[in-house]
């Protein structure tokens, strides 16, 4: 495979063209790079026997694929067929002055291609590893790594970033200049954060087992 970076501006294709709120996509690699990197869930779409079945779940990422994984016996990871991916950071509700101009800010991509298996065991080793350090930096080192039964029992996919999308709404509601203005309604926007709270101990931990610094530092910084 070939370790070129893919192209700074995402491609328009068929599949990622914007054709509603267009004022909202952007073609810039960078902000997909950006919303990849701001979470871990995401929503893996697959036809499987003739009916899309939508499934959130963990993922990793290197500069050009995308990786999930789960159980061999997970139905929406056969792989080889097209899949869409998406990840979605929602920043507020936008609270217009009309029903009809309500919103939401938010950061989304949209990823479309054919999820590849990976078999190789050096591959799927560095797509868990990928898979778990994106989730909690660190924790790759820190914890057990997966026996060859574990290994087994897991399949790994990764899709290419190459056909992808973003779209991206901030600011105020729009109906600020319109005679909706007159109704005298408040109207702006309510911002969303989510923050990691304190780590909480497993019950049947000893007590003498620290929280390690990658775990504890997180606590109180934003996610997303
Ligand atoms: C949290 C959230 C809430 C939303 N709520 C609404 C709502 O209530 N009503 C509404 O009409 N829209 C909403 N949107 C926007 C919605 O995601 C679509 O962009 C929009 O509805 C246009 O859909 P469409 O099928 O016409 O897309 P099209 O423009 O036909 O889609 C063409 C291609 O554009 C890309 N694309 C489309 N939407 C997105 C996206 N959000 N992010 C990245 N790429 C995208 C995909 O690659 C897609 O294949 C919301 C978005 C988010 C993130």
């Amino acid at each position: 495979m070939t370790s070129q970076p893919l192209p700074a501006q995402l491609p328009q294709t068929d599949l990622t063209r914007h054709r509603r709120l267009r004022e909202q996509g952007s073609l810039e690699r960078a902000e997909l790079d950006a919303i990849l990197d701001a979470g871990f869930v995401c929503h893996l779409g697959v036809v499987v026997e003739g009916r899309p079945l939508v499934v959130p779940t963990v993922y990793g990422r290197d500069e050009r694929q995308l990786f999930v994984h789960g159980s061999v016996a997970s139905r929406s990871l056969a792989g080889g067929t097209p899949v869409c991916v998406t990840v979605t950071h929602v920043d507020g509700l936008v609270l217009a002055r009309s029903v009809f101009e309500h919103g939401v800010n938010y950061r989304s991509a949209v990823i479309h291609g054919e999820a590849r298996k990976v078999t190789d065991p050096e591959e799927k080793l560095e797509g868990l590893r990928r898979l778990t350090e994106h989730a909690t930096p660190g924790q790759w080192s820190y914890a057990r790594r997966p026996s060859r039964k574990e290994l087994a029992a897991t399949t790994l996919l990764a899709l290419s970033l190459e056909e992808a999308s973003v779209k991206i709404r901030t600011g105020a509601p729009d109906d600020g200049d319109g005679p909706d203005a007159e109704l005298g309604l408040w109207a702006g926007t309510l911002p969303l954060t989510a923050v990691w709270g304190a780590p909480v101990a497993d019950p049947l931990l000893a007590p003498d087992v620290p929280v390690p610094g990658h775990i504890a530092r997180r606590e109180g910084t934003r996610h997303g």
